[in-house]
């Protein structure tokens, strides 16, 4: 058993923003992150890498590269918490006890949950950006397409990490066979009943949808593939009903990992339970929770996480008696929705579906100045300043009453 005054739950996205953040600013902090990858991924990218945009070897560093320097990386997969015993088993059968606790496991993608899905994924023309090894055949598949193919996208039941991204490959693929001159049938098979949760920015991307002659079918939610025989079954309020397909684009049922929803620290949906303002645990005191393993109700992004890495560190500061001015998180999240290929849509938001824009122009508006913003500047921002735990302010979303419902 190892003792740290501060251990990390996860070294992704929100666990390394947390520590580095931390480490800056108490750089003789014993602070270790428990994270069972040797590779870390800029997940955003993996849109990108599908419509052939970005190298899927762009979105990967060695997890010992990014990982703070001050920083204890204990390398193991974690298989239980006990916060009462303010501990952390490992599958290794050793044990890991803190003061404070951040738990940053983000979510659990539930492939099995479809049937036939496991054994098709890569083949048959069954793809998803939702991995990196697969993201590549998402473009592979939209440059072998031939007229008359059926190209089938679903999204599953909310919530899921980028709420958007299920579409983006649709918009994506569907730009790359325009510009090809092919013509095929694409569906867009969606376990909800709008293209987004925010209804000024539905409305806009109803307009995107139509404008490729896709058909969007609402409350279709995808239940089993059959990747022989090139067919996907969806259950719908009318009982099943099954698609043939040519290129078939997935993105699986998500929900807090399971060693999360095993434990102390859930919510009766599994994931962390925090004060949605403050991040802190609602049971535990020393506990801390960010990114997309907590039940805050905001949209699952590395964009939140950028707002939400300063307020836990603002935090555990005060709790470690240092100065620390408090913060509080306001629900805030984005999704740059790749239209077309040069084009973004810059979704922003916060808590209780308010818009709001980082820019002084109409945020429905899809943009190519977007996006170099989208395809550069947020991975450098992520690399180079986020993942160095310095937080960025600027431009500072300002709130659209009047977009708001
Ligand atoms: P992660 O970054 O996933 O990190 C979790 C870490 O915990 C991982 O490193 C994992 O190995 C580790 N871990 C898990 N279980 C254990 C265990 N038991 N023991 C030890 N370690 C463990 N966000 C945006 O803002 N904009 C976008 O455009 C966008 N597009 C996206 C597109 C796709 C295709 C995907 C998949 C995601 C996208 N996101 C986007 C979402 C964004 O990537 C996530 O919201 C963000 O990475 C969440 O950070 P996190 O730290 O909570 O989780």
């Amino acid at each position: 058993t190892s003792h740290h005054r501060v251990v990390v739950a996860g070294g992704g996205t929100a666990g390394l923003s947390v520590a580095a953040a931390l480490l800056r600013q108490s750089p003789q902090l014993d602070v270790a992150v428990i994270e069972a990858s040797d590779a870390h991924y800029y997940q955003p990218g993996w849109t990108l890498v599908g419509g052939g945009d970005m190298q899927a070897e762009d979105t990967k560093r060695r997890e010992a590269e990014v990982m703070p320097d001050k920083a204890r990386w204990i390398r193991a997969t974690i298989s239980a918490f006990a916060p009462d015993d303010n501990r952390v088993e490992l599958a290794s059968g050793e044990s890991v006890t803190y003061d404070f606790l951040v738990v940053a496991l983000g979510l659990q993608l539930d492939w099995q949950a479809i049937q036939g899905l496991s054994e098709t994924l890569g083949r048959n023309g069954v793809t998803s950006n939702y991995r990196y090894d697969l993201a590549p055949y998402t473009h592979e598949l939209a440059q072998s397409l031939t007229d008359g193919a059926k190209a089938l996208f679903t999204q599953p039941a909310m919530p899921i990490k980028c709420a958007g991204a299920p579409q983006k490959a649709l918009y994506l693929t569907a730009d790359t066979l325009r510009k090809r001159g092919i013509s095929a049938e694409i569906g867009f098979y969606n376990q909800g009943g709008a293209m987004f949760g925010v209804p000024a920015y539905a409305r806009e991307l109803d307009k995107v949808i139509a404008s490729y002659g896709a058909t969007p079918y609402f409350k279709h939610n995808l239940v089993a593939v059959d990747g022989e025989k090139h067919e996907a079954t969806f259950s719908t309020d009318d009982g099943p009903v099954t698609r043939a397909f040519d290129m078939l684009h997935v993105v699986p049922p998500q929900s807090a990992p399971d060693v999360i929803k095993g434990s102390p620290l859930a919510g009766d949906a599994g994931w962390v339970t925090v004060d949605k303002n403050r991040l802190t645990h609602t049971r535990y005191d020393n506990v801390l929770a960010l990114g997309d393993c907590t039940d805050t109700p905001n949209a699952k992004t590395m964009a939140a996480v950028r707002r939400q890495f300063p307020v836990v560190v603002a935090e555990l500061r005060a709790a470690l008696g240092e100065s620390a001015k408090k913060r509080t998180y306001d629900g805030y999240g984005a999704c740059p929705l790749t239209v077309a290929h040069g084009k973004v849509m810059l979704a922003e938001f916060r808590y209780g579906g308010q818009v709001v824009s980082s820019f002084p122009l109409d945020p429905r508006t899809s943009r190519r100045m977007y996006w170099p913003i989208k395809s550069q500047f947020f991975p450098a921002l992520y690399w180079q300043v986020m993942l160095r735990g310095l937080d960025w302010h600027w431009p500072k979303p300002k709130p659209r009453p009047d977009l708001t419902e």
